[in-house]
């Protein structure tokens, strides 16, 4: 045992390990720590954070559990270490894989991270890799992607700069839940701590979501390679149970991959005079109509909010869809008519006209009852529920019809500011003054139409009202906090 490390150090090693208090385990058993090598009759060292305080620490190599279990993966399920040509990449430095990584592939290896400390070779923003393309072998990252604002981002890049057959292996905090639990109202230390249990975190993820995630940037996928390690190495070997990714970069690029220069959605932030309704570059800027401070494209006349809305449902409108569409502009009349099953299902033709939209009474519950269940692929809100008295029993209705694989886009007179909606007690155009000047609204929603839609049954995502006027600035340069909110049902 340890015969590889000088008898004095290892004499050293189990002095510190009694220090700390590290109990001797049963007769004849041992743990070892696969990557120094170093064996144990007793305990490895504690390790303490907010959330944990276990004996995992490696006392020669300092490597923690989950290190061990990423070396393990490496090891067992993988021929890297075999070779000594491979170039790699690390996202943050670990001692323990420092030491033992740079004795065998010396520059081959960069050890990187987003600021200066010991063992980063070089500063790397993981949403901008200062990398050509096809560069790394293998990527390694271990707990960071849960640190990074554009993650999705930073998955694309990984997946540029390596090369073809090449691999990123890392390990995130996550669980076995639907979705990647993530909201951008958890947006101060503290909230982050109370939700995402530490303060630098911007998410939780979702074991499935990220196997889509990984897919969606044209990653192929290994999964669930943790449940395949023999119970007895998780315990000799002292590894993490928790999940570890693989994503593969394909030999050859997968065709159903969108093309992000052609994605309008994206295209939209850079091609400042881009109309993605009518599919036309404007000669100038959008023109600001001043009343509403939203940009009407001179093509199709289409306002910002039809674009931002369009823009969200592009790519999963096929010819069959079912399309409600509550309070539609003229330039969103035009692009719908020719799906033949848009409005289809209201029972009465011109159900929606905007000139009718000011009647308070609820008219509206009263057709959508008459709608059956998952009959819907997309509804559209569009400036209808702020018109409307009974707005949380509509959304409950929108819930009912729509398909559990269907889309609900909300865009209403709100002001993330305040917390609960301001609503005035019938329609009076005189209103309009409070109301940003959308004279036919009765309320201004506050961040109680989020928890509106939480409660009405959907799962709610919508980008930061800020970042959005920021970067579409083109399509809207609306005054308060209104997100558009795209809710798809839990
Ligand atoms: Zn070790
Ligand atoms: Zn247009």
């Amino acid at each position: 045992m340890n015969e590889h490390i000088d008898s004095r150090q290892v004499e050293k090693i189990i002095a510190f390990q009694k220090e700390h208090n590290c109990k001797k385990l049963d007769e004849n058993k041992t743990i070892k720590c696969n990557i120094c090598g170093y064996e144990s009759e007793y305990e490895f060292l504690p390790y303490k954070t907010r959330n944990t305080n276990t004996k995992q620490k490696c006392p020669n190599c300092y490597a923690l559990k989950r290190t061990r279990l990423l070396y393990y993966v490496l090891e067992h399920y993988t021929d890297y270490l075999k070779h000594d040509d491979i170039r790699i990449l690390q996202t943050s430095p670990t001692t323990s894989l420092y030491k033992r990584f740079k004795s065998q592939y010396h520059d081959n290896y960069t050890s990187s991270d987003i600021q200066q400390m010991p063992q980063v070779d070089e500063i790397i923003n993981l949403e901008e890799i200062p990398y050509p393309d096809n560069t790394f072998d293998l990527i390694l990252s271990k707990h960071v992607l849960e640190h990074v604002p554009d993650y999705p981002k930073a998955l694309r890049e990984i997946y540029r700069v390596l090369k073809p057959g090449g691999k990123i292996i890392f390990l995130i905090p996550s669980l076995d839940i639907p979705k990647t639990f993530e909201f951008p109202q958890i947006n101060t230390p503290e909230l982050r701590s109370r939700y995402y249990r530490q303060f630098d975190h911007l998410r939780y993820f979702g074991i499935e979501n990220v196997y889509k995630d990984l897919e969606d940037t044209g990653f192929d996928t290994i999964k669930n390679i943790e449940k395949k390690i023999p119970k007895d190495d998780m315990i000799y070997y002292l590894l993490s149970d928790e999940p570890v990714y693989i994503g593969i970069k394909p030999e050859k690029p997968k065709n159903n991959i969108k093309n992000i220069e052609e994605d309008p959605k994206i295209n939209l932030q850079t091609r400042k005079n881009y109309c993605s309704l009518c599919e036309n570059e404007n000669p100038e800027r959008f023109k600001d109509t001043g009343s509403t401070h939203d940009y009407v494209c001179l093509n199709c006349y289409s306002r910002g909010d039809d674009r931002l809305i369009y823009n969200e449902i592009y790519f999963d409108i096929n010819e069959d869809s079912i399309i409600l569409n509550f309070n539609s502009s003229e330039a969103m009349e035009n692009k719908f008519k020719k799906y033949k099953n848009y409005n289809k299902n209201i029972p009465e033709k011109g159900f929606i006209q905007k000139t009718k939209l000011k009647t308070t009474n609820n008219e509206y519950l009263d057709k959508l009852q008459k709608i059956q269940d998952k009959s819907v692929d997309f509804i559209i809100s569009n400036h209808f529920l702020d018109r409307q008295v009974d707005d949380f029993k509509i959304l409950r209705e929108f819930n009912r019809i729509l398909k559990s694989s269907g889309k609900l886009l909300i865009k209403e007179t709100t002001d993330l500011d305040l917390e609960y909606k301001i609503e005035a007690p019938e329609y009076n155009r005189e209103y309009r003054r409070f109301f940003m000047g959308n004279h036919d609204t009765i309320k201004v929603y506050g961040k109680d139409l989020l928890h509106m839609c939480h409660f009405a049954g959907f799962n709610i995502e919508y980008e930061d009202p800020e970042k959005q006027i920021n970067n579409l600035q083109s399509i809207t340069s609306q005054r308060t906090k209104a997100p558009l909110i795209i809710c798809t049902k839990k």
